[in-house]
């Protein structure tokens, strides 16, 4: 079993699908974390095979939402001294703003570059997105 350092009052962003760690590690900005991060990959894991799992000994503001959109199988563990004191799990939200791209050329927001990207969940077990404005399924993400 790996030996990790215990997390007093932080988050445990558990059951990250594997490879994806280091792109959510990016996105919540950790290479620059002042508290104790423990970042593993290929966690091994019953029911996803392997794993990624971030452990911060903070408790960081996440845009809860997004994360979901980014990987609605992650869940949260909120650690307060040592104990877990809520289990957060992620859905995919009902709509996205500024994350997705439209690829459309007809579309307006490739005419109007200020509109803001919006896209809008349509089917929810396949996670397909579309576009609010001309119907298009979802473009590339782009994690700012
Ligand atoms: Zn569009």
């Amino acid at each position: 079993m790996l030996n990790i350092a215990k997390i007093r009052n932080g988050l445990v962003i558990d059951h990250i699908r594997a490879g994806l760690g280091i792109r959510i590690f990016n996105w919540l900005g950790l290479d620059k974390a002042k508290a104790p991060v423990a970042f593993i990959v290929n966690a091994p894991s019953k029911e996803m095979g392997t794993k990624d799992m971030l452990k911060i000994d903070e408790t960081i503001a996440i845009d809860y939402a997004l994360l979901g959109f980014i990987d609605h199988n992650i869940t949260v563990n909120v650690i307060e001294n040592e104990v877990i004191t809520e289990k957060i799990h992620m859905t995919l939200p009902e709509r996205v703003e500024n994350v997705l791209v439209c690829k459309n050329p007809r579309c307006i927001t490739q005419v109007e570059k200020s509109a803001p990207q919006v896209f809008v969940l349509s089917d929810r077990a396949k996670g397909v997105y579309r576009c609010e404005y001309c119907d298009e399924a979802r473009g590339e993400i782009d994690l700012r």
